[in-house]
């Protein structure tokens, strides 16, 4: 079995899920990544690609799996001072180095792993230190000497500008002394790894203990007897590790069966208590004392970003979001409604300044404005401040006057059964407003809109009218759906409205 640099690092994430991948992969066959997890990998891809300008003398081993192990070798024979993705491979372990470099007067190289991350992580899950580790104990077992390692990774202060450099994308930091201080932890987790591989499966896995955030998608395998709506649920639960040990000793699983609910914080119990009753808990007093402290009109408000390792348009900094769309649905007092929005449609450096110009207009000087998770919208507010500070005083009256619709839900005034613990709109919406539902659009979600949005301004787009129109049915959908849970929130206050 071939152990790679991927594979340790899910080894130390997770024992029990690397077995999985290696000895049932079946189990993985139709889990499909997110396009948020999609994007992250190719970023990390086109942030390894970017790094190498930084060694313009470089060769690239472009083959796979024992040609490049064979073509890599060749390279450092023929004395190559820069190599990118070398492949070396050693008793049952593979890697590829992202760059080494010949050091003369170290006489040995100097090893690279790039990083589409702000900074060097040092995280027990999330170690960049154990990750060149690995690979350096790699190198040296094979015979290839390495003298200093080093992490590239994306300047997080930089933001982009006319005059472009990559020394000013990237930051090269030595960790050679680090890396030296965890070899011993590092060949020994290497030989557990071997060793765990070999062994038979054990039953369950840790995850029983965590709350459902921690949790992988073989959770159900390993855990037969836990039911789909579980303790694991229930509001945070994952910080109060006794409870969850406890509970689990004693083979309860679910919410009926928790024996002593005063031991529940005030969420959890209300969580608890509404499932046991099946029935809904309406606090229709403070809803109406929250929905009283709007003005109208009401403006329905919500934004759809993308972000890249390096960043393309000016003023922007490496995975900051760049807002290339809005929907908005203005309820007058009269319960007339109008709609407006705005979609980015050409690629050009100045990016979202005719989205910054309709929104001016289209946004007055008063009535609250509602999102869902407000802080996205007022954290992208900040941004555009920023990059186009004429328009600030805007965009600080804007986040002003923004009230998050989340936290009638957050904060429990109305809880459902069929929430499941949960407060996003694709939760809500469903319970609440099940007529109207996102089934039917071909863009569903919002990382699938920033894909779809991407590929638009693409040289290969073929359909851009057709995609124009996804997205915008799409974020249209998200504001409709907000008046939507608006209105009924009223209606359970006994207040009835008119939507013209
Ligand atoms: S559910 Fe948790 S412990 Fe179990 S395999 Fe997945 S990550 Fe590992």
């Amino acid at each position: 079995m071939q152990l790679t640099k991927t594979d340790y690092l899910e080894f130390l994430f997770c024992k029990k899920n690397l077995w999985l991948k290696k000895h049932k992969p079946e189990l993985f066959e139709g889990v499909e990544l997110s396009e948020f997890e999609k994007k992250i990998i190719e970023e990390g891809n086109i942030a390894d690609e970017a790094a190498r300008h930084l060694f313009p003398e470089g060769v690239l081993v472009t083959t796979h799996e024992a040609e490049a192990i064979e073509d890599t070798k060749q390279y450092i024979d023929r004395k190559e001072k820069v190599i990118f993705q070398a492949a070396i491979s050693v008793d049952s372990f593979l890697i590829r180095a992202d760059i080494l470099v010949w050091n003369d007067a170290l006489s040995a190289w100097e090893l690279y792993e790039v990083k589409a991350t702000n900074e060097v992580k040092r995280k027990k899950n999330h170690n960049h230190i154990k990750d060149i580790s690995f690979q350096k104990q790699v190198c040296e077992q094979a015979g290839i000497p390495i003298g200093k390692c080093g992490i590239i990774h994306l300047n997080g202060e930089y933001k982009r500008h006319s005059s472009f450099s990559w020394r000013d994308v990237f930051m090269v930091e030595e960790v050679t002394e680090e890396v030296a201080e965890v070899v011993e932890e590092v060949t020994a987790e290497m030989e557990d790894m071997k060793r765990s591989m070999d062994m038979p499966e054990g039953s369950g896995c840790e995850c029983i203990y965590r709350g459902r955030s921690n949790q992988c998608t073989t959770f159900a395998y390993s855990n037969p007897q836990v039911p789909e709506y579980s303790i694991h649920d229930l509001h945070r639960i994952g910080l109060s590790k006794k409870k969850i040990e406890n509970w689990v000793d004693e083979g309860i699983f679910t919410l009926e069966d928790i024996p002593d609910v005063s031991i529940l914080n005030d969420k959890q119990a209300l969580q608890v208590e509404v499932y046991r009753s099946q029935k809904p808990l309406i606090d229709t007093h403070t809803i109406k004392e929250e929905l009283d402290t709007l003005t109208f009109p009401l403006y329905f408000f919500d934004y759809e970003g993308y972000g890249t390792a390096i960043p393309e348009f000016t003023g922007y900094s490496s995975f900051e979001q760049v807002p290339f769309q809005y929907s908005l649905h203005i309820l007058h007092e009269d319960g007339t409604i109008e709609h407006r929005d705005h979609l980015v449609r050409k690629r050009k450096s100045d990016i979202a300044r005719s989205l910054v110009e309709q929104l001016t207009d289209d946004i007055g000087s008063k009535g609250s404005i509602i999102s869902w998770h407000k802080s996205y919208e007022e954290g992208r507010n900040k941004t555009l401040a920023r990059v186009y500070p004429e328009y600030a005083p805007f965009f600080e009256d804007m986040n002003e006057r923004m009230f998050d619709l989340e936290t009638i839900f957050t904060k429990q005034l109305y809880v459902h059964q069929d929430f499941k613990g949960k407060t996003s709109i694709k939760k809500v919406l469903p319970v609440l407003v099940p007529e109207l539902t996102y089934d039917d659009l071909s863009v569903r979600a919002g990382d699938q809109a920033m894909e779809r949005w991407e590929y638009m301004l693409s040289e290969e787009c073929e359909d851009e009218d057709a995609i124009y129109h996804d997205l915008l049915e799409y974020c249209k959908q998200d504001t409709w759906a907000m008046v939507k849970i608006y209105e009924h929130l009223l209606g359970v206050c006994g207040i009835k409205v008119e939507i013209k």
